[in-house]
């Protein structure tokens, strides 16, 4: 049995939940199993105490740090596009409040997350664990590094948009393994970019327009 303050009350309850699920699916979500862990998890805990009444809306919300946690759509949209997959083994870059986090370690087997910011960092290792989400590793580095020692990933998801697709994640993608990206172009706009590796070339696709913040180097402790 969960306990109350996972549960929520009004603006944070499972009817709000529910609400925010309908909405998803009228927006084009398909993927019963991303619809069925968003409308379960808790997405309040992942947003400081006096913003967690809105935690439902159809909007990211500040997280601090110049940091967002990502609208619900697009945390959606990104975990149905790496249930497209066959996900055993998923890299998250841009851990950020760890809300992305939870759902993808829902549902893929291995999950490992990188985040830039010391206190982000701990605080969604906190939330994790006492959401029990034991396949979920977390790691404070830039995460434009990847993670070597865990490579090759079947997925990479970037959670903040890049300039340049990284080369080091590039590297670490398994062969048909994909990389899900929010990419810039040269006129400023941010399109949510499938990069498929096939041995040794890469095959990108655009996908839709988007707004993230920005991939930055360095770690900030
Ligand atoms: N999925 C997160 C999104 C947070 S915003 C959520 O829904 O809460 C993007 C995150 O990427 C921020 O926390 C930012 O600090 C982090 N980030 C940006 N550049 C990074 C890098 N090079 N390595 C790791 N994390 C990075």
């Amino acid at each position: 049995m969960r306990s109350p303050d996972l549960l929520g009350v009004g603006m944070t309850s499972q009817r709000t939940r529910d609400r925010m699920v309908d909405r998803l699916a009228r927006q084009g979500i398909r993927d019963r199993r991303v619809l069925e862990v968003m409308a379960a998890e808790p997405r309040h805990l992942f947003l400081d105490e006096a913003l967690a009444h809105r935690a439902y809306e159809d909007t990211s919300l500040p997280i601090g740090h110049g940091q967002t946690l990502s609208q619900p759509w697009i945390v959606a949209r990104m975990t149905e596009l790496v249930l497209e997959e066959t996900p055993g083994r998923v890299l998250e870059v841009g851990t950020g409040s760890g809300y992305q986090t939870l759902i993808l370690a829902r549902l893929v087997t291995e999950l490992w997350s990188v985040e830039r910011i010391n206190a982000l960092h701990r605080r969604a290792g906190e939330r994790l664990r006492r959401l029990a989400a034991r396949n979920a590793r977390l790691r404070l580095a830039d995460g434009g590094h990847g993670w070597s020692e865990a490579a090759p990933f079947e997925v990479i998801l970037l959670t903040a948009c890049a300039g340049a697709l990284p080369e080091p994640l590039l590297a670490q993608l398994a062969d048909g393994g994909v990389m899900i990206a929010p990419v810039a172009q040269s006129d400023g706009t941010q399109w949510l970019t499938r990069v498929r590796r096939e041995g040794g070339s890469f095959d990108i696709q655009r996908l839709e327009p988007v707004r993230f913040v920005p991939l930055l180097e360095g770690v900030i402790r």
